[in-house]
């Protein structure tokens, strides 16, 4: 990584809007306001081509768990046509193409700054304007500032003693070698089994000499069924585009299902049974949509959550790797839940082995391998599937100061704090896309990146047509919507994952605060179009 130099070059032309990122969201948000408002726009990135998250998270077995008609934009017809997926979920380099593809049929690249990372961000008041600040010592200044950074795009390395000794490889999925990694021959151990390492293990385990997952927390997850898409259903998703798009708008996690009606305590037995048969049959994250009250009761929950376990168990044929697979803490989808094509299959397989690290911690890194307290692994590569400093960490590592020299990161001392997930009080002019306080994670991603796209599009050309400059969440609007948030959050089952990294849990000293909205994707629209309705309701729109 270059240094940040002091010296700053000429100041470029003023923009009128600056986004930083060039994943799903910057790439929409660059085009709503180039081609509906005519602003001026330069994205900066980081990496050296278009693709956010999944640019950076090219691990083996990468594969979006969204469906691949949903896992795309919406708003336009031609892009909705032209396109065609190839399997029911997307792999990392088709989700790449996708986006290449939309980037070049849009004529975005020209407005992008590829290799480009942002270090700092100074609001200047009497200006009102935003000064952005390169790695390479470049300085930028835009009217309106727009972070378009992701939600899971800071890798949390867990500081274990001994990893700077360590002789052999050593790698985070999420920021994975663009060349590959070969595995053959090797030995491999993977720490972590969230959605990454589920997805991560099989695939290892197929050229790696031996595999250890290293597990901690044990994990539900359902398997996904990919397979080719067939030509009827190519077509079918085409002729249907916009009653997707309709559903997509309509649910409470973006999805292009809706979520049964039923109630698992008041279906009886064998029908519940049956039920969840025939959706872990069909696989996908329309498991959790069998019945309507997974999410909120508790004993409704333990069905789903002991249907899973017996199914971990019938699949897992060593008894005792079974029950530490299925010894699971949370109740069922209270974390990201994953899903999988044969992860506890894998454990059947003589090369891989699960070593439980809850019961034996994870003691150090040596130079051979991984010391637990019950023994030593040998190991040639590590791979860290350890998850991600989620949505507050790649906002806190671009240095932004806004109002009065506070920076986000003394704003947000005792957890996130912002309106709507997007603005934070004391930070005029500054968008936060899929921030914390909005449904973002919770949801099929490209639904509430289109939404805040769009919605910040109509609050810019909203203020162009006023003769408006600046726009502020008060911290009266911010306090309220974080109750609301935490109000949203308290009446699901989700704050009962302890250790789940919705809480901010998984990094050592994150404050413990649920951070993405959980009243739902559908609720969440029609309050951000009220405000909007209401003249912008908790915001200062001033000259
Ligand atoms: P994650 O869900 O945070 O899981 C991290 C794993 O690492 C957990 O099992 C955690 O154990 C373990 N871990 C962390 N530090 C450890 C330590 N010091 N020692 C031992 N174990 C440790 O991260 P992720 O799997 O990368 O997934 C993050 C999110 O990315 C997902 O929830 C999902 O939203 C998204 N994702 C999406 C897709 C997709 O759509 N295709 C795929 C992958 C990921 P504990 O549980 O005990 O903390």
């Amino acid at each position: 990584m270059a240094s940040v130099t002091t010296e700053i070059p000429d100041t470029k032309p003023e923009l009128d809007a600056l986004i930083i990122g060039a994943g799903f969201s910057g790439l929409y948000q660059l085009f709503c306001l180039r081609e509906r408002l005519g602003l001026s726009v330069q994205v900066l990135e980081a990496g050296d081509g278009v693709g956010g998250t999944w640019y950076w998270n090219r691990y083996p077995g990468a594969r979006c768990d969204s469906q691949s008609h949903a896992y795309c934009y919406s708003f336009s017809k031609e892009l909705t046509q032209e396109w065609e997926w190839s399997e029911r979920y997307p792999e990392q380099p088709e989700i790449m193409r996708y986006l290449n593809f939309v980037a070049d049929r849009l004529d975005l690249k020209r407005n992008i700054r590829f290799n480009t990372r942002v270090v700092a961000a100074n609001y200047d008041e009497a200006a009102n304007r935003w000064i952005v600040r390169t790695e390479a010592g470049e300085q930028l200044t835009a009217k309106f500032l727009i972070t378009a950074v992701g939600c899971l795009s800071t890798a949390n390395v867990p500081k274990i003693p001994g990893l700077e000794s360590f002789a052999g490889q050593w790698y985070h999925t999420g920021q994975w070698p663009h060349e590959g990694v070969d595995f053959t021959g090797k030995r491999v151990g993977m720490i972590g089994t969230g959605s990454t390492g589920i997805q991560a293990a099989p695939v290892i385990a197929q050229t790696a000499a031996h595999l250890d997952v290293f597990q901690r927390t044990a994990n539900y997850s359902v398997p996904a069924r990919n397979a080719p898409l067939t030509p009827e259903f190519k077509r079918y998703i085409k002729e249907n585009a916009t009653e997707f798009r309709a559903v997509m708008h309509a649910t409470r996690n973006g999805m292009p299902f809706t979520i049964s009606e039923r109630l698992a305590l008041e279906t009886p037995p064998d029908e519940r049974e049956n039920l969840y048969e025939a959706a872990w049959q069909k696989g996908g994250l329309e498991f959790r949509a069998t019945f309507e009250d997974l999410m909120v009761d508790k004993a409704a929950n333990d069905t789903a959550a002991d249907f899973i376990r017996r199914k971990i168990r019938a699949i897992v044929k060593d008894p005792v790797t079974a029950e530490k697979l299925s010894d699971i803490d949370h109740p069922y989808a209270t974390k990201r839940p994953p899903i999988d094509t044969n992860y506890f299959e894998t454990f059947n397989r003589d090369n891989v082995t699960l070593v439980d690290v809850k019961a034996a911690p994870i003691e150090c890194i040596t130079p051979g391998g991984v010391r637990t307290s019950g023994g030593d692994y040998p190991l040639d590569i590590i791979v860290f599937a350890t998850g991600f400093d989620a949505m507050t960490g790649p906002m806190l590592r671009m240095n932004i100061t806004g109002r009065d020299g506070i920076t986000v990161a003394e704003a947000w001392e005792a957890g996130p704090r912002t309106y709507l997930g997007l603005q934070i009080a004391g930070f005029p002019n500054l968008f936060t896309m899929t921030g914390p306080g909005s449904p973002s994670v919770l949801c099929n991603m490209p639904v509430p990146i289109e939404q805040h796209a769009e919605w910040i599009t109509d609050c810019i050309a909203h203020m162009r047509a006023h003769g408006l400059e600046r726009v502020e969440a008060t911290e009266a609007a911010v306090t309220n919507w974080v109750e609301q948030v935490n109000t949203a959050a308290d009446a699901t089952l989700l704050p009962l994952a302890k250790s789940s990294w919705y809480l901010g849990a998984n990094v050592p000293g994150k404050p413990r605060v649920f951070m993405p909205y959980a009243g739902g994707m559908a609720r969440y629209r029609e309050i951000c179009a009220d405000v909007a309705a209401n003249n912008y309701q908790g915001f200062v729109l001033s000259a």
